[in-house]
């Protein structure tokens, strides 16, 4: 008989959110190590306070160039690439927007259209000047800001599993308020996938729609019931549509993706956010490392294809299509 597998939690709250990390040795020090590595990042990239990288490169919007260490400056690329796809729900320059929408902070507020449309002028990627010698970024208008907070957690996640990686550590998860990754199966015992759950929109933080079971895969999940307000009625949630200036409002309460890298899993929440289940999962149909569920509005989960998990459904007021 195979030895029973202990897994050792340790928690954190870091970026705001909470922050697990699951390991099959109890190794504090590790945990401290990664917590450790992701404050970095955190440093690096946060635009919710001063000094950071990204900040730097904000407050000097206008004026000129900043050099920026190599791994921001690649992580700013990517997400320069992502907004520049044809048709792209993300947008790395949408920093005035969220800033004047305030969702998930103290004093948010629908603005004045007048105020959404003077700042959606503000948030071309066009603008977003790369210079890949120097690593240098340059805001080529005063008032752009730039805003990582739909991939740095992804990012983030790839890094821990590098580092873990290099600490000859093969069997693990992190999970970074929501952005999921795996390292091998949750067994010493080949073959045990581990179970991330799907959330039910706007329901208790423990219920589920079903659970997705993966084994050294990243599931990034991006819903309109993660931050929000309501107002006259109405709930307007944290992923702004760069096309108009609102809350991207279509048949979608979450998108998870299901891929290798978590970045690209961040990424794509978004992207798919943007194309809603139709368009996406024609657009999925030719990227084999990228899996998409949609939960609708109207109950249905839908699967763009299944190679990369298993899904079961728990919820029978569900349709899985
Ligand atoms: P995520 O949880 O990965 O979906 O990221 C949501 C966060 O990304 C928001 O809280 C904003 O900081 C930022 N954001 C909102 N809308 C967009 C967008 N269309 N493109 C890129 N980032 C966005
Ligand atoms: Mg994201």
């Amino acid at each position: 008989m195979p030895q029973e597998d202990h897994v050792y939690s340790y928690s954190a709250v870091l970026m705001g959110s909470p922050i697990l990390l699951k390991l099959f040795q109890h190794n504090e020090h590790l945990a401290h190590q990664v917590f450790r590595l992701i404050k970095h990042y955190e440093n690096l990239l946060t635009v919710n306070r001063s000094p950071s990288e990204v900040m730097n490169i904000n407050h000097a919007a206008g004026l000129h160039p900043v050099v920026v260490n190599p791994a921001v400056y690649q992580l700013i690329k990517c997400a320069k690439a992502a907004s520049l796809l044809p048709n792209s729900a993300f947008n790395l320059a949408i920093g005035p927007l969220v800033k004047c929408w305030k969702i998930g902070f103290q004093g948010s507020s629908v603005p004045p259209a007048g105020e959404i449309s003077a700042r959606l002028a503000l948030t071309s990627p066009h603008q977003v000047i790369l210079d890949d010698e120097q690593h240098s970024v340059f805001l080529a208008q005063a008032g752009m800001e730039l805003d990582l907070g739909a991939i740095a957690k992804g990012y983030i996640a790839d890094r821990v599993r590098d580092f873990l990686h290099s600490q000859q550590v093969f069997q693990g998860l992190i999970n970074l308020g929501g952005n999921v990754q795996t390292l091998g199966g949750a067994s010493q015992v080949s073959g045990t996938p581990w179970s991330v759950g799907l959330k039910k929109p706007f329901a208790g933080p423990d219920e589920l729609i079903g659970v997705i079971e993966v084994e050294g895969k990243s599931v990034v999940t991006s819903g309109t019931y993660e931050r929000w307000f309501e107002f006259a009625g109405k709930r307007y949630h944290h992923i702004l549509d760069p096309r108009t200036g609102y809350p991207l409002d279509n048949e979608l309460h979450s998108v998870t993706i299901v891929s290798q890298d978590s970045i690209d899993g961040d990424i794509w929440t978004t992207l798919m956010y943007g194309m809603g289940v139709e368009q996406g999962c024609a657009c999925l149909a030719n990227k084999p490392g990228i899996e998409a569920i949609f939960v609708t509005k109207d109950r249905r989960v839908v699967l763009s294809s299944q190679q990369l998990f298993t899904f079961t459904l728990q919820d029978s007021s569900y349709q899985l299509v």
